[in-house]
């Protein structure tokens, strides 16, 4: 019988290189995170919205990274929305496509570049 490799697990600790902010993707908000944006920016909601984000077609809003550039909200390397940042980036390595059922960060399926993975 074929015997089976165990996991393999990667640690992390952030570097705060800035380098995940500046990939190209899309940063979605919730309603609650684009109110807490919008409040740390002292910006009015709907000014918010028309400034940094797209709606599709589910009805979920979204900031668009685009190839060779930054997220908008970084600036001097630093996420002006840090303290009330999206989920999706204070979670951020540890999603569920990456992670085993206890937490751990998978090598066979973290293969993101990001120098806090050790
Ligand atoms: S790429 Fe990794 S180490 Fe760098 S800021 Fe993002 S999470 Fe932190
Ligand atoms: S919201 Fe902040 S942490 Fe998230 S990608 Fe933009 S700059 Fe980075």
């Amino acid at each position: 019988m074929k015997e089976k490799f165990p996991e393999k697990y990667y640690s992390f600790s952030c570097t705060k290189c800035g380098y995940c902010c500046c990939e190209e993707g899309y940063v979605f908000f919730t309603e609650e995170e684009i109110d807490k944006a919008s409040n740390i920016l002292n910006m009015d909601r709907q000014d918010f919205i028309f400034s940094y984000l797209e709606k599709d077609e589910f009805g979920e809003y979204y900031h668009i990274v685009k190839k060779d550039s930054c997220c908008s909200f970084l600036i001097d390397n630093l996420c002006i929305i840090q303290e009330d940042k999206p989920s999706q980036c204070s979670t951020f390595p540890y999603w569920d496509e990456y992670m085993d059922i206890n937490g751990n960060i998978l090598k066979s399926k973290f293969k993101r570049k990001c120098p806090g993975i050790k």
